[in-house]
């Protein structure tokens, strides 16, 4: 066993997991004139990578370097003087003593430490889940195996899990010219960021390319067929569904399994204010994992966003190296390009007493308040505007409000000045 506790230089930092939030916070931490010690760990053998660029490698609309926004390792952790540890999983933290644990036997002490590792797709404990005929979309790994699977030239495609990961992995199965149903359990697309009446029209355009979909459909058991494919049997329903290969993206859950949850306060994710810090001294927390301040509802919630890892990553590591940097928080807002069209899904779009909404064939804007203020947005090949409302949307749009004034003039999309000239009148 390797116990490193003595260190040269001023203060130990550990950083486990290395995707956006841990390489923003190696950064800030240097940039903040932090001019110790930075030992980071990785179960990951490779690079930093971006999990939303996976479906994108796997339809080859990128190689495999594309994979990598930070570049290589050896480079990034050699410009920031960080001592790595790959394929180094953390199995256990002790937030008393400040050490660190992982499956090699390594032990680390640490002056302060961020937790960066992320989440992991969720599988549902039903019959046959462990076949090799199912597949998850994250890791680098993910993305390699989906690309050898489809060097067989599947024929037809079981995605489950109709929500931002899901639809993205649908639409490289439609390029690639494979018969593909999605189904969920829920019942409409994008259950957690479209309204029924958005999602409708969304559905309609993908019928019309030759998705079957099918909702209200969870997934109650799998098994595989003697032809090297896989059957699906989802509820309620006696249509049972066969692919060649199925994947499954029904969510993700917060990799906290090595947190001692007596000490670590976890909830979904684990549990941070403002400036990063768990409920341990010396402890900090970013990006999927972290369970941050939503901004419209002021509870705490697991924000799954690329630029919501990076901001977190970056105030951890500004506040590590003796700074007083404040994350507000974030809304949840999916913005997803695909199948040709543009969908937004800002806010709450499930709790309003006020809903207004145009549609001129093409582009569609929802808007909807509750109490006066405005609290989610849906928009269909209408992205440009999505800043400016979601702006508007944390500043508190409010029928006759200020934001609102303030948003009139810059918004060019004639719909949504529409909508608010209408509104601002009522
Ligand atoms: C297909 C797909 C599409 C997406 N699309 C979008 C999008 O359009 N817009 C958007 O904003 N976001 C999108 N996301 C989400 C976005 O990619 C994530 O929010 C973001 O990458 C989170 O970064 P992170 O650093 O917190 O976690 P990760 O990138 O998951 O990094 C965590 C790291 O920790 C490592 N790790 C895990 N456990 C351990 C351990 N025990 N010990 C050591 N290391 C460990 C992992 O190997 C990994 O390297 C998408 C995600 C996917 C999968």
């Amino acid at each position: 066993m390797v116990v490193i506790d003595l260190y040269v230089r001023d203060k130990s930092m550990v950083i486990v997991g290395n995707g956006c939030a841990g390489a923003e916070c190696i950064k800030a931490l240097r940039e903040s004139g932090y001019s110790g010690g930075i030992r980071l760990l990785t179960d990951s053998r490779w690079s930093i990578s971006n999990p939303m660029l996976t479906t994108y490698y796997v339809a080859g609309k990128i190689g495999f370097e594309g994979l990598f926004p930070y570049g290589a390792s050896q480079k990034f952790y050699l410009k920031y003087g960080v001592d790595m540890y790959t394929e180094s999983p953390v199995v256990a933290l002790d937030a008393e003593q400040k050490v660190v644990y992982a499956e090699s036997g390594l032990e680390l002490k640490y002056d302060q430490c961020l937790i960066a590792t992320g989440a992991t797709p969720v599988l549902p404990p039903v019959e046959g889940i462990g076949s090799d005929r199912i597949y998850t979309m994250r890791t680098v790994g993910d993305a390699v195996r989906l690309k050898e699977a489809m060097t067989k030239t599947p024929k037809k495609a079981l995605v489950i899990g109709a929500s931002m990961v899901g639809i993205k992995v649908m639409e490289l199965f439609y390029k690639a010219g494979v018969e593909v149903c999605l189904a969920d359990l829920a019942q409409h697309i994008f259950p957690l960021s479209a309204h029924p009446e958005c999602a409708r029209i969304v559905e309609e355009r993908l019928d019309q390319k030759g998705i079957k979909l099918r909702f209200g459909a969870g997934i109650e058991k799998v098994e595989e067929t003697s032809g090297g494919g896989i059957r699906a049997y989802l509820e309620g329903s006696t249509e049972s569904e066969e692919a060649d290969l199925l994947v499954m993206c029904i969510g993700v859950k917060a990799n906290t399994s090595f947190i001692d949850r007596k000490r670590v306060a976890v909830d979904r994710g684990i549990l941070v204010d403002g400036y990063m810090r768990t409920s341990m001294p010396g402890l900090y927390a970013a990006g999927d994992v972290a369970q941050g301040k939503n901004l419209l509802s002021g509870g705490s919630e697991m924000i799954g966003l690329w630029n919501n890892a990076r901001y977190q990553g970056r105030t951890a590591g500004r506040n590590m190296a003796g700074k007083n940097e404040f994350f507000r928080g974030n809304i949840p807002h999916n913005i997803t390009h695909f199948m040709g069209m543009d969908f937004v899904g800002i806010g709450n779009v499930n709790d309003h007493d006020r809903m207004e909404k145009k549609y001129d064939g093409r582009r569609y804007i929802q808007l909807f308040w509750k109490d006066g203020l405005l609290t989610g947005a849906n928009f269909l090949d209408s992205y440009t505007e999505s800043g400016i409302i979601k702006h508007a949307l944390i500043k508190g749009l409010r029928h006759n409000g200020s934001a609102l004034s303030d948003s009139l003039p810059v918004i060019q999309n004639q719909l949504i000045k529409n909508i608010l000239l209408e509104v601002q009148r009522t």
